[in-house]
């Protein structure tokens, strides 16, 4: 069973036609699939994993599109319910002349945070060999509860919780509670991945340096992974720490990298847990995995752009023989 479950948020991101502009100046948007859990869904199934995704969308067309996108791209969508008093979500994403972005997101009332724990698909939760969620689903009840609720069924079946935190600190009603509700469920977790920003934000430092990341190290934690965007990503465990780097790419719109990387990781995982004890196994991974990121921050969009192994290996091969030439 190596069945990969992804709980949360999916939405309709709607992109600038054009970068470098606010929502306000941009001539026109495109819609493009995304939320944490469901791009990193995308990112395992089209890297070959088993791949389930739970949650709730509006019953209109965004969200039969959105579960349509889901299944066409071999992602479970048998978790997943229609809510015909709410809205599918919509998020407006600027993007910046160097990739990064701002959102603003459409979501009153918000149908992806309307899941009630009695609705959760307990057998998929079950038979989960890892289930990964995001901090969205924490925000407001009964989703909540249901969140809570789905990571004590994964976890007494056995399953890894996989926790990237994903922080939109728009959505929030202040810092404060989004740090308190992030950090509530913090020591549950067996693998947890943030970014630099995320870093700073829940320690309250102004340094991501190892000493930094270590104060979010907790005893029952197997992986912490800090993503730091355009030069790679570093992992700590029990008994080792180190870095990987990433990619030279020609990065246009950075959305979903993180889930991406995050996708590339637990597909690997679920294939060989060995990789969370071996560290030259899990240098290998995350470097696969820091390819994966790297591409897609080179198209627009977070799901558009998600790659397959094939165009991965074909991006660590180029620069691999590209060092060999430069070595000559
Ligand atoms: P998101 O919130 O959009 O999901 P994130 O901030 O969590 O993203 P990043 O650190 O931006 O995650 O990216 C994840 C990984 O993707 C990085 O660790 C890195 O390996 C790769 N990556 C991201 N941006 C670039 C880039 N510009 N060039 C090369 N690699 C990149």
């Amino acid at each position: 069973n190596n069945l990969i479950v992804a709980l949360g948020e999916v939405v309709v991101d709607f992109i600038p036609t054009v970068s470098g502009v606010s929502l306000a100046e941009a001539p026109g948007f495109v819609k493009s699939p995304g939320g944490g859990p469901a791009n990193m869904a995308v990112a395992a199934a089209r890297l070959g994993a088993k791949v389930s995704f739970i949650g709730k969308l509006g019953d209109d067309m965004f969200g039969h599109m959105l579960l349509e996108m889901l299944e066409q791209n071999q992602v479970s969508g048998e978790g997943i319910l229609f809510d015909p008093e709410a809205r599918t979500a919509l998020s407006f994403v600027t993007l910046r002349a160097d990739g990064e972005r701002e959102f603003m997101i459409y979501c009153n009332p918000k149908t992806d945070l309307r899941l009630k724990p009695e609705e959760l698909n307990l057998d998929l939760l079950r038979s989960a060999k890892v289930l990964h969620y995001g901090s969205v689903s924490l925000m407001l009840e009964p989703c909540r509860s249901a969140h809570l609720k789905a990571m004590e069924v994964a976890k007494e079946s056995g399953a890894l919780l996989s926790y990237d935190p994903n922080l939109r600190l728009s959505i929030w009603p202040s810092p404060e509670e989004a740090r308190k509700r992030i950090l509530s469920v913090w020591d549950k977790a067996d693998i947890i991945k943030i970014s630099d920003d995320e870093l700073e934000f829940l320690t309250g430092c102004d340094k991501t340096d190892d000493e930094t990341a270590m104060k979010l190290w907790h005893p029952n934690l197997t992986l912490l992974l800090v993503t730091l965007g355009a030069k790679g990503s570093r992992y700590y465990t029990k008994n080792f720490h180190g870095a990987v780097d990433s990619y030279r790419v020609k990065s246009v719109d950075a959305t979903g990298a993180g889930d991406s990387f995050v996708g590339a990781l637990l597909c690997k995982i679920v294939q060989d847990p060995t990789i969370l004890e071996n560290e030259s196994k899990l240098r290998e991974v995350l470097n696969f995995a820091n390819a994966c990121g790297a591409i897609t921050t080179t198209k627009r969009g977070a799901i558009l752009a998600l790659p397959t192994e094939a165009e991965i290996l074909a991006l660590i091969n180029a620069t691999k023989s590209q060092q060999v030439v430069r070595h000559l």
